[in-house]
């Protein structure tokens, strides 16, 4: 296959191109470079207006809600484009997660109550689906939502965890358990819930790389007017679902991989070795071909089922390849940096320090291209986990690709 975009599409790119260059801020660079979970919330506040202002706040959502009527390739340019920039690739559980749900299931008070602030950046979205008990058999998730008395409100107990970006959210969705009595996936429903009301604790959890995104949530007694729940009950685990399938050649993460990988490569440029750049000694150019091959191949995979219109059908094994493959360079590339980096990736940056205060402690030492390069490395650690966890991907693979 000799892939080619059209000219159309390349001229769609200059466009796109432009428009990053013209509108990514040093301050919004600075946190996508050092790749903060989660950035300042008025920073990616302001992010997601500017992309609004230019219609360009969601563009894979349908056009009749904001979104746009661009190609698949399209927005694999436009994604592309934006981390190639240092533009803020955040915000997902709400534009790419809960959206597509409440476009396709929820009512229309729904639609027009939570998507425009989604849109415009008024307002963020946490994902409520883990338990402590409950990651990859999620199924067995035990939250309680029951109907209150007068039948009016959904009263919440339980405990969520690994809730990433709690802390900055204003709502959530949340998967409950709303009847004990059938099979454990028929009795899951999809509920929004406001973050801000009484019975909600958040409990930040400290990462290895210093990141303080993921969450406990604790919820006791919480009441949620039954208008929150989505679609109908016990329709949770089928809405999950088509959740975790709609955005399914992300699980590449490609465009991160391709944009770390270039990274590495100033690294590694302005890195010596008696005086030679060590990108162009044998050894570590040999390391940096392996992984550019192998994220080609990812890419035109990736470039395959955009495409492709029949690949695009029952992908599930496919998908988990591409999440397997996916996440396994997200550790290696971001090794390979801080391989280069040799005694510098020992220096450890605060992940809340905006530019200027980062710009205050670098020194000949740390040169501005280091900058979170160790905190990323360390986060990664975690890629092969979150989004399915890489040994339950090949189970998945093992059963639909080769029927064992
Ligand atoms: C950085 C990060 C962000 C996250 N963000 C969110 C979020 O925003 N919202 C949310 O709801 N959740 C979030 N999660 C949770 C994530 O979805 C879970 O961590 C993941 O599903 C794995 O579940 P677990 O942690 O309970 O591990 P477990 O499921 O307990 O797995 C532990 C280990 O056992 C292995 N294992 C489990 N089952 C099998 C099996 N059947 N066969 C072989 N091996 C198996 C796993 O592969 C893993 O190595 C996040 C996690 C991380 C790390």
């Amino acid at each position: 296959m000799n892939f080619q975009f059209s000219p159309e599409d390349e001229n769609f790119r200059q466009e796109v191109r432009q428009f990053f260059q013209d509108s990514v801020s040093p301050e919004v660079a600075h946190f996508g470079y050092v790749g903060a979970h989660p950035p300042p919330r008025d920073v990616l506040r302001q992010w997601q207006k500017t992309l609004h202002a230019r219609g360009w706040g969601a563009p894979h959502w349908p056009q009749e809600f904001g979104g746009t009527d661009w190609s698949p390739i399209r927005k694999h340019i436009f994604l592309e484009e934006m981390l190639n920039a240092n533009g803020l690739d955040y915000g997902w559980q709400g534009t790419h997660m809960m959206a597509p749900v409440v476009i396709a299931f929820g009512n229309e008070w729904q639609q027009q109550t939570f998507l425009p602030p989604l849109l415009s950046g008024e307002v963020f979205w946490c994902q409520g689906f883990s338990e402590p008990n409950a990651g990859s058999d999620l199924a067995s998730l035990k939250t309680r939502a029951e109907l209150d008395e007068n039948g009016t409100h959904y009263v919440v107990n339980g405990q969520k965890i690994w809730t990433s970006d709690a802390t900055i959210a204003d709502w959530g969705f949340f998967l409950v358990r709303t009847d004990s009595t059938v099979k454990p996936q028929r009795g899951i429903s999809f509920l929004l819930i406001d973050m801000k009301s009484p019975g909600i604790t958040v409990r930040p959890i400290i990462s290895i790389d210093g990141g303080h995104g993921l969450t406990e949530v604790f919820l006791e007694n919480v009441r949620v007017p039954k208008e929150q729940l989505v679609g109908e009950p016990g329709m949770g685990w089928t809405y999950a679902k088509y959740l975790l399938e709609k955005e399914r050649t992300s699980s590449a993460f490609i465009y991160f991989n391709k944009r770390e990988l270039e990274k590495a490569k100033v690294i590694a440029r302005a890195e010596l070795i008696d005086g030679v750049p060590l990108l162009e000694t044998p050894v570590f150019a040999r390391k940096v071909a392996e992984i550019e091959a192998d994220i080609l191949a990812l890419e035109w995979s990736v470039l395959r089922i955009l495409t492709k219109e029949e690949l695009r059908d029952n992908l599930d094994a496919v998908v988990s390849t591409l999440k397997v493959r996916g996440s396994e360079l997200q550790q290696r590339v971001t090794e390979l940096q801080v391989d280069a980096m040799g005694p510098r990736a020992l220096r450890f940056f605060s992940h809340d320090a905006r530019q200027k205060d980062a710009c205050d402690e670098w020194d000949d030492l740390w040169p501005a291209h280091t900058l979170g390069r160790t905190n990323m490395y360390f986060f990664q650690r975690a890629s092969t986990i979150y989004g399915g966890a890489r040994e339950v991907q090949k189970n998945i693979i093992a059963k639909l690709a080769f029927g064992l």
